[in-house]
């Protein structure tokens, strides 16, 4: 059997010395981190879980390696922070530790890793802020079934309901809270809007965008706002040999129409991507009418007002299908989040670094969901996307060049000085 074609690794400019070796530092780090799963298996690593806390203990000494003091909040969020100057804001960089189920190992932690390397390459000079790494302690939302509880928790907003959550085994968020023995309080977890300068996480992009232009890094526009709208429609159920075509309800085949102008609104609109990825019909049998059908729609943009429209035209069309199809529909969300714009003072100043390093500052929206998007309801939020090669996340073939990673800690190095420069100088980001 012919051996395998090693990958092609796509040119790019040549990052620094300093950049080089701590790339390979951190990919082998992400190596490590990969090695603490609940599964043995397939990685896995939720919240507030053993497998958590073996992470904790690795990321934890190379924070202190760095210089940074390090502490465990409430939610299982990693802290590593120095302090600034008497009275200064803080400049928060990180990503989360927690993963999907059978996921692969740079999805969140690399954006720690190289949050990390960044702080220990400044470790002697000074910046008119605080820094401060953070391993965010659960984004995916696996464990509780709700996403972003680890920034909710840096937010102030995490409350009854959520310590209310229960996870497969029963175990309420309070309780996960009790057992994993962070320190303090779930309130003391959070960072106020005054303490806050900014945000600045470095993500692979889990697309295909910054491949197919054969970019290494981009700078991220905005996180798209996101809503997941469920569509009931009603018919009646039948005999699928005695009832005539035309005096059918079919909530089925209304369903199918209602997919079908889903597909084509996104498709006809820029700056739109909608999906029906589930449809359940019932009662379920191949002689029997469906009388009720529930097509549930993801609709993403980055725009507001086109992600409203979008909203107002599927239910204009929903209602109209429904009508002339005989059927009662009814619409829900079950969950809904505004776009985010990224800062454009930040934005500005990591495109600069990026081509100081020898790119094009190419910009690009996050379709998924990401911690800035809580974060920025603090203070401003800035983004780097790292190529994902063939676009794969929540993989376990997901992976990274070793020279993007490189050219993303040059960039984020170069990012941390420039903000301290304009701080220093000017007392605010623009
Ligand atoms: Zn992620």
């Amino acid at each position: 059997m012919a051996a395998a074609a090693p990958p092609v690794v796509p040119s790019s400019p040549t990052p620094s010395r300093w950049a080089t070796s701590a790339a390979d530092e951190a990919l082998r780090r992400c190596d490590e981190l990969a090695e603490c799963s609940e599964t043995p298996q397939g990685l896995l690593r939720r919240a507030l879980t053993p497998a958590m806390r073996e992470a904790h203990v690795k990321t934890r000494a190379w924070a202190e390696a760095a210089g940074l003091d390090v502490r465990i909040d409430a939610l299982g969020n990693l802290r590593a922070r120095r302090e600034g100057p008497a009275g200064s804001r803080t400049l928060l960089i990180g990503s989360h530790l927690d993963t999907v189920r059978d996921a692969g190992r740079y999805d969140g932690p690399l954006g720690v890793v190289i949050g990390l390397a960044v702080a220990e390459a400044l470790r002697h000079e000074s910046l008119p802020f605080g820094l401060e790494i953070a391993g965010i302690s659960d984004e995916e939302g696996v464990r509780f079934g709700r996403p972003f509880l680890g920034s909710r928790a840096l937010a102030g907003t995490i409350d009854a309901d959520d310590l209310a959550l229960r996870d497969a085994d029963g175990v309420t968020l309070a309780e996960a809270i009790a057992r994993f023995e962070g320190g303090g309080s779930v309130e003391a977890c959070a960072i106020t809007p005054a303490e806050l300068l900014a945000y600045l996480e470095v993500h692979i992009e889990q697309g295909p965008v910054l491949e197919s232009l054969d970019q290494p890094i981009g700078v991220v526009s905005g996180i798209a706002g996101h809503v997941w709208r469920s569509y009931v429609l009603e018919g009646r159920a039948g005999h699928a040999g005695t009832t005539p075509m035309g005096l059918r309800r079919d909530a089925l085949a209304a369903a199918a129409e209602l997919a079908l102008f889903v597909e084509r609104l996104a498709t006809e609109t820029p700056e739109l991507v909608a999906t029906v990825g589930q449809l359940v019909a019932s009662p379920g049998g191949n002689n029997v009418i469906a009388g009720l059908a529930e097509v549930q729609v993801d609709v993403r943009s980055v725009d507001a007002s086109v992600l409203a429209k979008a909203l107002a035209t599927l239910d204009a069309e929903a209602k109209a299908l429904a009508s002339r199809r005989g059927v009662r529909m009814s619409a829900s969300d079950r969950f809904a989040s505004p776009p985010v714009v990224c800062a454009p003072a930040l934005r500005n100043t990591l495109e600069a670094c990026v081509r100081r390093v020898g790119l094009d500052a190419h910009t690009l929206a996050s379709g998924a969901g990401h911690d800035g998007r809580i974060l920025a309801t603090l203070g401003p939020v800035g983004m780097l996307f790292v190529r994902s090669p063939e676009g794969l996340s929540h993989h376990p073939d997901e992976r990274v060049h070793a020279t993007d990673v490189a050219l993303a800690l040059d960039v984020t190095l170069d990012f941390v000085r420039a903000l301290g420069a304009r701080i220093a100088s000017e007392g605010r980001l623009s």
